[in-house]
């Protein structure tokens, strides 16, 4: 059955022009785009966004970052959308991504790591209302 993810692409990906080349490769997967939307998150919509993580000593630093530019929202659909995209992405840390993932070619650290993707079905959906 058909699923589907919430995918950003973040500020430092923004300001390096990689968009298009990121769009690119998700629909190369063989992901469907059936929404998508430039914005800029305020800080208290960047800070309910990642209420998860409130507690970590890198929440702040990560707001200032989301809030710092244009975001890219996402729907992306296709079977075993996040699970896919997850893969696709790569790990959190650039260094450790996999050769040809999205953060592997285009992130610049931890924290500037060019992506976000939903990390299970209960969160796309939460996510995907958030923005859409
Ligand atoms: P995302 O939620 O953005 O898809 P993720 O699920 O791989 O990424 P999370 O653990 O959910 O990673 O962290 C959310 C975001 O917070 C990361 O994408 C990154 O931008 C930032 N972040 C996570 N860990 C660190 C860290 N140790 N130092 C700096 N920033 C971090
Ligand atoms: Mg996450």
């Amino acid at each position: 059955m058909k699923e589907q993810t919430l995918a950003l692409i973040k500020p430092c990906a923004i300001a390096k022009h990689y968009q298009g080349l990121i769009i690119h490769d998700i629909l190369e997967a063989g992901f469907e785009i059936k929404a998508m939307k430039m914005l800029h998150l305020t800080t208290e919509e960047a800070r309910a966004f990642y209420v998860v993580h409130k507690e970590k000593d890198f929440y702040e630093p990560l707001i200032k970052f989301m809030t710092s530019g244009s975001i890219i929202a996402l729907i992306l659909e296709k079977q075993n959308a996040i699970a896919d995209y997850r893969q696709l992405m790569g790990k959190t840390d650039p260094k450790s991504a996999l050769e040809g993932t999205l953060r592997k070619k285009y992130a610049v650290n931890t924290r500037h790591n060019a992506v976000h993707g939903s990390d299970s079905l209960e969160n796309a959906k939460k996510e995907i209302a958030f923005f859409f």
